[in-house]
């Protein structure tokens, strides 16, 4: 199995916590899977008829961005969109993608987004004057469709994205997708590499044990 995390701190040196904006560069993780690495990492699952991205990045300029690399990826895609949690990096770019774009995201996670959504971009907004411009006009946003602990996306061609809620985590509404048959996870911020994991008002140290099982 393949592991895509995309926590903050998982990245090369030359990404950090002060590169907000991403490249276009992408890598190839598995025979469906691309990556744009970056703050997050952001992963891009191209089915024959359908292409899931998940995250945003920080703000709409880079969802723009990302939704130009995936039609790159395939141009006549029908596009979905998922975010593995609420915060501003990771789902605050969703106005960026086109219009008919379908966003999906478990049922916890967007009562995270209703709940503390606005407040969470108010408070990346303040660390810094970049950071502010990339989230001038983002807004908490409202999925399509939501899932209560599992969605299964047909993709075509067979290749197929589990988006899976297991319980909190980093987060609450922490989603992991996990992709068939390149057998693929995408695991958000819940898989978190040399840090003390960072419990953001999510589960508990048990239940973050328990969502990894
Ligand atoms: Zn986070």
């Amino acid at each position: 199995m393949i592991v895509l995390t995309l926590g903050a701190l998982v990245v090369g040196p030359s990404y950090g916590q002060n590169q907000p904006i991403l490249g276009n560069e992408i890598a190839k993780v598995s025979d469906h899977v691309w990556a744009i690495m970056g703050w997050p990492n952001i992963g891009i699952v191209v089915g024959r008829e359908a292409t899931l991205v998940v995250d945003t990045g920080l703000g709409p300029r880079n969802g723009e961005l990302i939704a130009r690399v995936a039609k790159k990826l395939a141009p006549g895609n029908k596009l979905y969109l998922t975010t593995t949690h609420f915060h501003p990096e990771h789902a605050a770019g969703a106005s960026g993608f086109p219009a008919g774009t379908i966003l999906i995201r478990d049922k916890v996670q967007q009562e995270e987004m209703d709940q503390r959504g606005a407040e969470m971009i108010r408070m990346f907004a303040g660390r810094n004057d970049e950071f502010k411009e990339l989230l001038a006009n983002a807004k908490p946003n409202t999925a399509d469709e939501t899932f209560d602990k599992e969605r299964s996306l047909d993709l075509g061609g067979g290749v197929k994205a589990r988006l899976l809620w297991f319980g909190g985590a980093h987060t609450k509404g922490d989603e992991l997708a996990f992709v068939e048959p390149d057998k693929t996870l995408i695991s958000g911020d819940v898989v978190q590499n040399k840090v003390v994991p960072s419990i953001v008002g999510g589960g508990t140290p048990a239940s973050w044990i328990a969502v990894l099982d």
